[in-house]
């Protein structure tokens, strides 16, 4: 048993020494700046390359995401035409030129073409300009997501505002002053104006009552306003 042992560690000792000298080399080498270690670290170029492709990994994503959005999707459908949903899943993936779309798609260029300066005009998409090898420009569409989103968001808000209200659904009867209303905005439910003894609070006229139907009118076109 010890004999085993002994010839083991006699053998141990070269393995050992060589890594130990290639780390004094390293921290020698990293001690002196004269002779630079070959460095590890990306160079700026390269770490630029990196990040754009990362950003664009991340805005393809997003672009997918927002493309999601249904109300957008009727939106774009009836303001542009029913092909503009499936030209932006095209530019969600990469962008590309009008040609490379209509391939794509099968679709007539002029076709989306015409669709592509519609969205630019509502500035969802946007192109770079390239010149090929023959000097023609070239001009790759992709999707400006910082205006889809808040394209989006502008149509999302737009609907609620002329949805039906959240009016509490046990609540037939609703009240309002007629005098302070255009100032004030306010429409209370029963309890509310039953609190206040059915009079104004401001101007202590007594309340208009309405119906629901009436209530839902009158939220429509303060929104509307
Ligand atoms: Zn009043």
């Amino acid at each position: 048993m010890p004999k085993t042992t002994n010839t083991h560690k006699k053998t141990s000792p070269r393995p050992t020494r060589k890594i130990a000298k290639k780390h004094a080399t390293h921290s020698r080498a990293a001690k002196h700046p004269k002779t630079p270690p070959k460095p590890k670290k990306l160079s700026k170029k390269e770490q630029e390359v990196v990040i754009a492709r990362e950003r664009l990994i991340e805005e393809t994503r997003r672009s997918a995401y927002l493309l999601e959005n249904k109300n957008f999707t009727q939106h774009i459908s009836s303001n542009v035409g029913t092909v503009a949903p499936q030209i932006l899943r095209e530019l969600a993936k990469n962008s590309k030129t009008d040609e490379e779309i209509a391939s794509q798609l099968n679709i007539k260029v002029n076709d989306i073409r015409r669709s592509l300066n519609l969205m630019n005009g509502y500035s969802i998409v946007k192109y770079d300009v390239n010149k090929d090898s023959k000097g023609w420009l070239i001009f790759k569409w992709k999707i400006n997501n910082e205006k889809l989103e808040s394209y989006i968001n502008k149509i999302e808000s737009e609907m609620t505002k002329t949805n039906e209200p959240n009016l509490p659904g046990d609540c037939n009867d609703f009240f309002m002053c007629k005098k302070c209303y255009s100032d004030q905005k306010v429409i209370l439910p029963f309890d509310t104006a039953f609190e206040s003894g059915f009079n104004c609070e401001s101007c202590g006229k007594p309340y208009t009552i309405l119906n629901k139907e009436e209530t839902v009118a009158l939220f429509q076109q303060t929104a509307k306003q």
